[in-house]
């Protein structure tokens, strides 16, 4: 069975997407499901749609979590944990994604061994949920992976699926698809069909007993208010946050609002500064800041190095 997730923005398209895909896929006699599913249901909230097709009945239901392909129509939804892009993510799906940034950057980005394969972003928009066009671009591409879709039925479940749109927004959408099949043909047939799991396949955590520990130190008591600044959670980090100040553009309430320790402040500059005493190396900040102006560093290699120039 293939088991395919698309994920985008609302507005950009998703749901269509995986509809062209699963009548691409009728129409070459498979079995097909496909579905959208929305979180908060808003244009630009992230969602994601997914396909399952097979040549025998499916018995699989609800949503996908260990895909063979993984459609990224959007690149800065990876990031953000709640969109789920990566979730159930194997070293055999294949990860395209619709970016500018080439597919070693993801790789080590993401630290995933994975295919990674890009879409190139072709035009520059305003509005993110107005990405014209990118849903049928990733169907097109999508199709060519799997290997298996002519690129008349191709054609034909565009056709199906985006009728009502009129002439012109036909062509152009079948154009999109079109293209992205062309560009995607070296990689043909690279998705495979995965096969079925059942619940046999389960497999039990380990488990690790904790003993329970004097109640006085699981469960201390506060004596005096505001001593929060005392607790230095910088001392939990593993990876530092650093900010890059050549590539930060000064939006300053997105990483010192977002910041859960309250670790970013602003200085007279209106630039943010971290408070390395109290940041706990959650990296929401990195997630958020879209211009990827917030680098991750080894804790331990960055030690290193202000000893070095200390
Ligand atoms: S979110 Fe990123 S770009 Fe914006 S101020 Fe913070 S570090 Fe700079
Ligand atoms: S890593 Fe977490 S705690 Fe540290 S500055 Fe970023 S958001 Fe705050």
């Amino acid at each position: 069975m293939y088991r395919i997730r698309f994920h985008g923005r609302g507005g950009q398209g998703m749901k269509t997407a995986s509809r062209i895909l699963g009548t691409a896929f009728f129409l070459e006699c498979f079995e097909v499901q496909d579905a959208p599913r929305y979180g908060a249901e808003r244009r630009g909230a992230p969602i994601f749609s997914y396909v399952r097709a097979s040549r025998s009945p499916i018995n699989e239901r609800g949503v996908i979590t260990n895909p063979d392909l993984i459609v990224v129509a959007d690149d800065s939804l990876i990031p953000i944990p709640a969109a789920g892009v990566l979730q159930g993510i194997t070293d055999n799906t294949t990860l395209l994604i619709n970016g500018h940034d080439d597919a070693n950057t993801w790789k080590h980005r993401l630290n995933i061994n994975c295919k990674v394969l890009i879409l190139p972003v072709t035009e520059e928009v305003e509005d993110r949920a107005e990405l014209p066009f990118v849903g049928s671009a990733c169907v097109g591409a999508a199709a060519r992976l799997i290997g298996v879709i002519t690129e008349e039925n191709l054609v034909e479940a565009v056709n199906d699926e985006i009728s009502s749109l009129g002439a012109d927004l036909i062509k152009q959408n079948i154009d999109q698809a079109t293209q992205a099949f062309e560009l995607m043909a070296k990689h043909e047939g690279l998705v495979k069909e995965s096969t079925s799991k059942t619940p046999l396949d389960y497999e039990q955590p380990e488990w690790i007993n904790i003993p329970f520990e004097n109640a006085s130190i699981s469960a201390p008591t506060i004596h005096a208010a505001a001593t929060s600044v005392e607790v230095r959670t910088g001392l939990w980090r593993t990876l530092r946050p650093v900010i890059n100040y050549d590539r930060c553009k000064n939006c300053w309430w997105v990483c010192s609002t977002i910041c859960p320790d309250s670790a970013i402040s602003v200085n007279e500059k209106s630039e943010p500064v971290i408070d390395y005493d109290h940041c706990k190396g959650c990296m929401i900040c990195v997630a958020r800041c879209a211009p990827h102006a917030i680098e991750t560093i080894p804790e331990q290699l960055a030690q290193e190095k202000e000893k070095q120039t200390a």
